[in-house]
This record gives C-alpha cells, sequence and structure tokens, in this order.
C-alpha cells in the first residue's frame, strides 16, 4: 500500500491560483483559505480598491497574493490576462471561475440584454478563460479547475431565469470539459453552493424579506452557509487528496439538496 498521510495531500504549497472575482465574497474567502494552505493567489475584478483591500489582508504575512483588475467579459482580452500572470508569477495550476452576477425578475420583464449581460459573464466567460487556461494545463499535463455554480442549476429557483440557465449550462460543461482533458491530468470539477451570506445574497434578500425566511426554511441545516465554507471545498478539489475526483460537482448547502 502507498504511504497515506493526511497533511500532505491537502497543501497546495508550490502552487498558483487563478481566482476571477477574487477581491470579495466567496472569491475572496477562496483566496484566503488556498494562502492558508500554501497556494500563492492572483485575484481579479473589475473595481480596483477591493482588490488592493483584499491583497493588504492577504499578505500580511508575507507576499502570497496579487490582483490584475480585468473585466471576464472581454472575452478578447483573456489571453493576454492568462499571458500576463504566467510571465510574472509562473504557471497557473489552479483556476477558479467565481465571478458571477446575478439577477432576481419574474421571467417575463427579462430583456434580451439582461438575458445575454447574465449569460455573457457567467458562462461565455467561463469557457473562455478556462480555455485559455486548460491549452497550457494540457499541453503541462497538470491542472485543477474549479467552477462556482449554485443550486439555482438544479432547482427551480424562481426569478433567477438567466442565472440559473447559465449555472446549468456551466454544469453541464463541467462533465464535457472533464472527460476531454481526463487523460491529460486536468481535473475540471463544480462547487455548487447553497445560500451563503456575501453582498450577492444579501442584496437579494434585502429586496424581498419574505426571501430570507424562505430560503431558511429550505436549508435543513437552519443556517446559511459562510463564505469560507466554500474556500475549504475549493482547497479539496484544487489539491492532490482530489486527484481521482473529476467531472463532479460538489454541494456546500447546508442540505438544501436534500430536496426541497
Ligand atoms: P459577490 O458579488 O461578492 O462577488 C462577485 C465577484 O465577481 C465580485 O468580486 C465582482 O467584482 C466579480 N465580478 C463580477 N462581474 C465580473 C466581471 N465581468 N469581470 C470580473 N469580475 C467580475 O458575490 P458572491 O461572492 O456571492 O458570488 C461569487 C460566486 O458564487 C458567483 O459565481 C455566484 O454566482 C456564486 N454563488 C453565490 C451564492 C451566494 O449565496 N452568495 C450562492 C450560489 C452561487 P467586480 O464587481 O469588482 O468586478
Amino acid at each position: 500500500m502507498e504511504d497515506i498521510t493526511i497533511d500532505t495531500p491537502f497543501s497546495l504549497t508550490g502552487k498558483l491560483a487563478l481566482i476571477t472575482g477574487g477581491g470579495t465574497g466567496i472569491g475572496l474567502a477562496i483566496a484566503h483559505c488556498m494562502v492558508q494552505a500554501g497556494a500563492r493567489v492572483v485575484i481579479t475584478g473589475r473595481r480596483e480598491p477591493p482588490l488592493q483591500e483584499a491583497v493588504a489582508e492577504l499578505n500580511q504575512t508575507g507576499e502570497h497574493a496579487f490582483y490584475l483588475t480585468n473585466d471576464v467579459t472581454d472575452l478578447g482580452g483573456l489571453e493576454a490576462l492568462v499571458e500576463t500572470i504566467e510571465a510574472t508569477h509562473g504557471p497557473i495550476h489552479i483556476l477558479v471561475n467565481n465571478a458571477g452576477i446575478n439577477m432576481k425578475k419574474p421571467a417575463l420583464e427579462v430583456s434580451d440584454d439582461d438575458f445575454n449581460r447574465i449569460i455573457q459573464t457567467n458562462l461565455n466567460a467561463v469557457f473562455a478563460l478556462t480555455r485559455t487556461c486548460a491549452r497550457r494545463m494540457v499541453e503541462r499535463q497538470s491542472g485543477s479547475i474549479i467552477m462556482i455554480s449554485s443550486m439555482a442549476a438544479y432547482y427551480g429557483i424562481d426569478r433567477v431565469a438567466a442565472y440559473g440557465a447559465s449555472k446549468s449550462a456551466v454544469e453541464g460543461m463541467v462533465k464535457i470539459l472533464a472527460s476531454e482533458w481526463s487523460g491529460k491530468n486536468v481535473r475540471v470539477n463544480a462547487i455548487a453552493p447553497g445560500f451563503i451570506e456575501t453582498a450577492m445574497s444579501r442584496t437579494a434578500f434585502n429586496s424581498d424579506p419574505d426571501r430570507r425566511d424562505r430560503a431558511m426554511r429550505r436549508t435543513p441545516m437552519a443556517k446559511f452557509g459562510k463564505p469560507a465554507d466554500i474556500g475549504y471545498a475549493a482547497v479539496f478539489l484544487a489539491s492532490e487528496a482530489a486527484r481521482y475526483i473529476t467531472g463532479a460537482s460538489l454541494p456546500v448547502d447546508g442540505g438544501n439538496s436534500i430536496g426541497f
């Protein structure tokens, strides 16, 4: 039997992670967890101030984190983004497609522009950046790609037609990409968060106070998740501990996925 040790397989020492939307909420917590696991991280987002603050926080114990302002919906700029990161910091081992936007509107009020904006951010950009990073990962025969999906991919949650469609498509893509790159040691997985306390969920709950109560009733563990709950799962999926896991979607949702 091979030697089994618990510490080492969960370590991300020597790895570089690119985390989109890493300046706030879930992305920032993923960055903190990955840095604690030994990784260096590059975080991106459209606004500079949250990224600057995040990097200052992450670098309190050394130079672990870097940021670049970037809009993932500018698909033509993604090749240059990845090239710049790799030229400056070395190969990207881990890609976390976390940047995402939501919009709560009854389906009959969703315009084509609304729909396209969500799909461009949550789906088209995810594919384009994944393809850009995976070209290099496949060549190097090493990589772990994590998509931040949502339980809206699985359930009929009202007023999120575009968002749910984008996340369902990402879940489908995970299986196909995992299959295509399975022989190249590039793993592709998703995390499907339940209700996690961040700016995004606070905006949704503030615009509809009943929604918070309904969400709580649908959560068997009777509490909302913390961003770090997603960070811990991301460390696991990125690490050698998950070396035999690809094409999976891991619900981190206090039991929402048990059923409504
Ligand atoms: P936040 O709004 O805090 O984070 C979203 C991040 O994405 C921000 O840092 C934002 O930065 C960045 N972002 C948005 N659009 C773009 C863009 N075009 N280019 C680059 N960066 C962008 O929300 P959460 O942390 O809650 O969400 C993170 C992910 O988790 C999303 O994919 C979301 O769908 C998913 N999720 C969240 C749940 C929750 O309950 N909170 C539940 C299920 C899934 P900036 O605005 O500066 O660009």
